[in-house]
């Protein structure tokens, strides 16, 4: 695509038109939604190279999505992260969003006309300072929040307590740049485990009120796009070319196990190690 950028097909296609059905919760996306997105992401996106538009990554970890994302020709493509290690594929602004400062240099990143998509992966591993390890708590660590109770447990001990008001932040934070996006046309996804308590906290889902008929759920098993594991994820989108990520694993493969590995004298979990998750799947 030379000298610009039209609008790509999978925006309308047959599935976006006549309104996709969201998972679990019967809602339908309209089509004035859809078409009102899709005018937004036109208008944003028209008429300028691949190379101007930038993707961000919001808690990119090794920034391997903006890899490949800059790969594709959007070179300006960023990964956002509390840590920046030597193992980072793309560059990555190292920013704190548990903090206001932090918070407020992402909204000037993601308000400049040329951003067309973000992704939101936020999990315990993108929480600045040590965190709240496995290692700390044993191979079976104590909950922090439960169906009943996801924005945390009361009567927590203090250093948990901080602990997860911290993520809470963070997962608040994740609703608003979602409702942001949805509301100014730039493609935007956020992906947790599929049995995460994120998705069910108020406290993201508070900045989400009155878009549910524009956000749609996106679930699949890790092991049916190349991973070993059996690992399911849910992504909450607000464009339906994530749909085809929808694949249910068919039990007709081998898994790689769950369970524990020896390093460094310490028992880490895999899934801890692999995902930057505990054992639970739970963000913390
Ligand atoms: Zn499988």
């Amino acid at each position: 695509m030379e000298g610009g950028i039209r609008q790509p097909d999978h925006p309308m296609t047959k599935e976006c038109r006549v309104g996709t059905q969201l998972h679990g919760q019967g809602v339908k996306r309209s089509f004035d939604d859809s078409k009102q997105f899709s005018r937004l992401f036109t208008s944003r996106v028209q008429g300028i190279s691949i190379a101007s538009l930038y993707f961000v990554e919001v808690f990119s970890g090794t920034a391997g999505l903006t890899a490949e994302v800059r790969r594709l020709g959007c070179q300006r493509s960023t990964g956002i992260g509390a840590h920046v290690t030597k193992q980072v594929k793309a560059p990555v602004k190292r920013l704190d969003l548990s903090d206001e400062a932090g918070q407020t240099l992402l909204w000037r990143i993601l308000k400049d006309p040329r951003v067309f998509a973000a992704h939101l992966g936020p999990h315990v591993g993108h929480l600045p300072g040590p965190g709240r390890s496995v290692k700390s708590f044993g191979l079976h660590p104590l909950p922090l929040r439960s169906d009943k109770f996801p924005d945390g447990l009361a009567n927590l001990p203090p250093r948990d307590q901080a602990h997860v008001d911290t993520a809470n932040k963070l997962y608040k934070f994740s609703g608003e740049i979602l409702a942001y996006c949805t509301k100014h046309g730039i493609i935007c996804s956020l992906e947790n485990p599929a049995r995460s308590h994120m998705w069910n906290m108020p406290f993201l889902k508070s900045p989400l009120q009155g878009l549910s008929s524009q956000l749609q759920e996106v679930l699949f098993h890790h092991c049916m796009l190349g991973s070993k594991r059996r690992k399911r994820t849910k992504l909450l989108v607000n464009h339906c070319c994530f749909s085809h990520f929808r694949r249910e694993c068919e039990n007709a493969h081998e898994h790689d196990a769950w369970g524990t590995l020896p390093q460094g004298g310490q028992l880490l979990m895999k899934w801890s190690t692999h995902m930057g998750y505990v054992e639970s799947g739970q963000p913390v």
